[in-house]
């Protein structure tokens, strides 16, 4: 007998209700509806050739001995991870919970208001800690951020500093090697120069128009930046500066000597360290920059009813609006770390985090006493949690390095020699002996079993941090586990999450994220490795990463592959730096166009533009396609300079076009480059791929097709496969090699390497058939809605054969006139059924784009159309005027709880035909917090942090 198989459970479809569902579509087979919709001549002509199937069982013991390959030390290397400890209430309530870990981006805000609490309070965190009123939730990492804020400075230059190019970025030299590797990654193309040196002999001799700094520095030193920014302000400079969360709790912070930013990650809040991520980065600026920030902005308004409602602010979609012109790509971001992180804070409160950190600090100053008494010196005279120490002669790094391999411990060794040893939450008495008893070891002397005392403490008074934080009543009421948990669950009961129905989203991929992919999660084998212990330790990891690329490379047929970028758009930013590193290379540095069909994400544009490259714009034709004459026109046009088009495949429009290999050759045979667009993989994986269409490179995001959790706006991973001839040109990282040739796109070299064992699982449980099964079944799930959904609402745009891919765009504009009613209307609605909105305005405006993946089951696909139909009647009803023009379910929709139990009901409808629209919605209502919220409002009354 066989065992259970992972795909019967991965796939929502058995074989029973496929052959109806294939008689519905009209086909005699799932075979012959693959033939319809992809072009015979971009089929794969072979299976994937990837390792067998395994069950989940068989996986959980592959995954569990690999996990084992990593070997657990005490990490004191610090450069921005550090040791930390999850609450056990968060880790099960939020990280392991799928409500959590399973929700969307929050743009549908009424079924959000959950997360959006939590990620206000993320907000509310950091502003308060770094005393800056405004503060987004959240970025990809530090280094991310610390480009992000030249970004923003370069961006803000004064008309003055614009017309004398004042283009440097002053760069102190004591910030992480990975933050510089990314600045100098994201200065080039953007045309700034970075000017790094002691920031404390700068005379602003030169012009410079911002500076990032690093606060305590990547010695451990925490240096007072008062005087240096006021010379900065004065000569026109802005100061950025990384600051350590914890230590804030115990260091002026940076609102209060003048900084216009803050930035820095949030990872030591109860994040584990991961191998380098996932964690959220912060920044945190003052008002004036409210339009300038990156990245996403919680923001309080108000619904129908008057009662305050959270939804994200301003910018939100802004790289759709603004496309090139956009601030920032950052579209997927780190939305459940920064969840995590916000609890964590919320669970400590302010006397809490205090306490931590001061246990920290007071364990940093023990140790340096009692070092100094064996003859080591430190270097660093304030510091908060990091001792820079000097050995004393006739001591090598060698000893102690063979003495700490002994006892499992990492230190920071600097190329000049001396030792880095950071100490963090994790740390307790027992630990510090260790570190002592090494030391004592070297020098063959005795220590006292006390630890020494420190009467003074080594932060001077003016950087003691003397103002309050954290007093708003959120920080206070939930500290026992009881209360806690149940302010989390409280919390999660206002979202929809893949724990409740369908989460249709056209283009974003919600299918099963499984257990077993998330469980070995959970182990700190994966959980506590630091990114910089040496390689050999985390052998485990490497080997995942190892498997991980070499499936990668075959599904896409690109063979190189690096798993560094942390999102989508950031890797769609690597896919084109490796583009311009390999032209530069050939001296073709005149390349600079990149061609972008009219339908892109707008994430398309925003990246290439990040990435130094100008942008033009190609038509579409009345099919939803690439208008190829267009396209070849504007490449011949282009043929100097072009260097690559960037295209969706299947296009966005949710077509297989079927001119895709005429198009690659059009921009092959001028000189560019053809960069895909990965996003719609789910409909590739075993039937085509990338390579075998003509790209040369393509970004995945695992946190779409390769079943990472959207985890409400993130973690993603979006790492980029290239052809042989790129291989060269990808991202490196000075961890792994300090010399190396390119820069880094990341602050840590493999990403967010925690996450990567869902992928991981999800191909090993899989296999090659089970891939293309799951593409198939995705493909014929799409086609079966659309069958359903063609005749009342209508299909945008089909393939040449009258088929759609795996997603549909469902046609909504004419109900505008027929019944005043728009695709947000309909998509609120949706709400009341207990279903989360389809993807909005995107690619096509006034439509709403459906994706059902291969997860969902054919009752919860009839569900869906039912919930479609019940809408579509009622848009009739109000057409013929059964229905009142204004007041009706779907302009009032959503219908929210407090309504709908209210003593008074004024609507000419009735609440069962609110509440209940359909005999099934009774059996497992959403209730909904709020009603619908008045997104103006909140835009001219912006407020992004608790109250009260
Ligand atoms: C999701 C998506 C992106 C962006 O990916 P992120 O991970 O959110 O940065 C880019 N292009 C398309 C077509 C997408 O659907």
């Amino acid at each position: 007998m066989q065992s259970e198989q992972f795909v019967d459970r991965h796939s929502g479809i058995c074989p029973n209700d496929m052959s109806k569902m294939l008689k519905t579509i009209g086909v005699n087979s799932l075979d012959e509806l693959i033939g319809q919709t992809i072009p015979a001549d971009i089929r794969l002509p072979k299976k994937l050739q990837l390792p067998a199937p395994m069950s989940e069982h068989e996986y959980a013991d592959h995954i569990h001995d690999l996990s084992l390959k990593n070997q657990l030390f005490a990490n004191y290397i610090g450069m921005g991870y550090y040791d930390t400890v999850t609450p056990a209430v968060i880790w099960r309530n939020v990280f392991e919970n799928p409500v959590w870990y399973t929700s969307y981006t929050p743009y549908q805000a009424e079924i959000s208001q959950g997360r959006l609490e939590a990620l206000l309070n993320f907000q509310t965190v950091i502003t308060e800690l770094t005393a800056l009123p405004l503060a987004n939730a959240s970025l990809l990492d530090e280094a991310t951020a610390a480009a992000e804020a030249m970004t923003l400075f370069h961006n803000t230059r004064t008309r003055a500093q614009q017309q004398a190019g004042v283009n440097t970025l002053l760069v102190d030299k004591n910030v992480w090697p990975q933050t510089l590797s990314v600045l100098k990654t994201r200065s080039v193309p953007q045309g700034i120069q970075l000017l790094v040196t002691d920031f404390a002999t700068f005379d602003f001799s030169v012009p410079v128009f911002g500076t990032i700094l690093q606060y305590p520095d990547s010695n451990g030193e925490v240096r007072d930046y008062t005087q240096f920014v006021e010379k900065a302000h004065e000569n026109g400079c802005k100061v950025a500066v990384a600051a350590d969360l914890m230590a804030l709790t115990l260091l002026t912070p940076p609102g209060e000597w003048g900084a216009d930013v803050a930035f820095g990650t949030t990872q030591r809040f109860g994040i584990p360290m991961g191998y380098g991520g996932p964690s959220a980065a912060y920044m945190a600026t003052r008002d004036e920059f409210k339009r300038d920030i990156p990245g996403r902005i919680i923001g309080i308004s108000k619904d129908v009813h008057g009662k305050p409602a959270y939804r994200l602010a301003l910018q939100t979609r802004e790289q759709h609006i603004k496309r090139e012109r956009a601030t920032s790509n950052i579209c997927t971001a780190q939305a459940l770390l920064a969840t995590m992180a916000s609890f964590y804070a919320v669970y400590h409160g302010p006397d809490g985090l205090k306490n931590i950190a001061e246990r920290i600090h007071t364990y940093a100053m023990q140790l340096s006493a009692q070092l100094g008494m064996f003859g080591f010196n430190n270097l660093n005279s304030t510091y908060f949690d990091t001792l820079k120490i000097e050995l004393s002669k006739g001591v090598s790094v060698e000893t102690i390095k063979e003495k700490a391999q002994q006892r499992k411990i990492n230190f920071r060794y600097f190329v000049s020699g001396e030792i880095g040893i950071s100490l963090d939450e994790t740390t307790t008495e027992t630990k510090l002996k260790s570190i002592i008893a090494l030391f004592a070891e070297v020098v063959g002397k005795q220590h006292e079993q006390a630890l020494p005392t420190v009467n003074n403490d080594v932060i001077p008074t003016n950087l003691q941090r003397v103002s309050a934080y954290l007093q708003q009543s959120v920080f206070s009421n939930y500290r026992s586990e009881t209360d806690l948990m149940r302010y989390i669950k409280k919390l999660e009961r206002r979202d929809i999450s893949l724990a409740h129905s369908m989460i249709s989203l056209g283009s974003c991929t919600m299918k099963l994220n499984a257990a077993s992919e998330m469980l070995p999660l959970s182990s700190p084998h994966w959980g506590a490795m630091h990114p910089f212990a040496p390689t050999e330790q985390a052998e485990g990891y490497h080997l995942l990463f190892e498997g991980l690329k070499s499936y990668l490379a075959e599904i896409t047929g690109l063979p190189a592959v690096t798993l560094q970028p942390n999102s989508g758009a950031a890797g769609e930013y690597t896919g084109l730096i490796t583009i311009r590193n390999y032209f530069i290379d050939k001296g073709e540095t005149q390349r600079n166009v990149v061609l972008i069909p009219a339908s892109a994400h707008g994430t398309n544009p925003a990246s290439a533009a990040q990435a130094g490259f100008k942008v033009v714009v190609t038509a579409c034709d009345e099919n939803g396609n690439v208008d190829v004459a267009d396209l070849k026109a504007k490449a011949e046009q282009n043929k100097d300079v072009l260097a690559a088009l960037m295209i969706t495949y299947p296009s966005t429009h949710g077509v297989f076009e079927v001119a895709i290999h005429e198009i690659c050759d059009i921009i092959h045979s001028n000189g560019g480059q053809v960069y895909m667009d990965g996003a719609n993989m789910n409909a590739q994986v075993g039937l085509t791929s990338p390579a075998f269409v003509g790209a040369d490179v393509c970004h995945l995001n695992l946190h779409k097709t390769f079943a990472i959790p959207h985890g409400g706006g993130g973690p993603g991973v979006g790492p980029i496969c290239v052809a042989e001839h790129l291989a060269k040109y990808l991202p490196q990282h000075p961890a792994i090699d300090e010399n190396a040739q390119y820069t880094a796109v990341a602050a840590s070299p493999y990403g967010s390497a925690s996450v990567l064992p869902i992928s991981y699982g999800y191909i090993r449980m899989l296999g090659a058939e089970g891939l293309t099964q799951a593409t198939e079944v995705a493909i014929l799930n799409a086609n079966y809605l659309a069958e359903k959904l063609k005749d009342t609402y209508g299909i945008v745009y089909t393939g040449a054969t009258g088929r759609v891919g795996h997603e549909m765009i469902l046609e909504c504009r004419h109900f505008k006139g027929s019944a005043g009613i728009t695709e947000t209307d309909i998509a609120k609605r949706l709400m009341d059924f207990g279903f989360h909105a389809p993807t909005l305005s995107f690619p096509v405006h006034g439509t709403l784009m459906v994706e059902p993946t291969e997860s969902e089951s054919w009752a919860e696909l009839d569900r869906f159309v039912e919930a479609m139909l019940a809408i579509y009647n009622e848009i009739k009803e109000i057409e013929s005027g059964t229905a009142d023009k204004t007041d009706n379910v779907l302009l009032n929709a959503p219908h929210c709880e407090f309504e709908i139990a209210a003593d008074e009901w004024s609507h000419p409808y009735s609440r069962t035909k609110a509440a209940y629209p359909l005999e099934w919605v009774k059996d497992n209502k959403f209730w909904l917090q709020v009603g619908r919220i008045d997104n103006a409002f909140g835009d001219r009354n912006l407020t992004c942090s608790c109250q009260c």
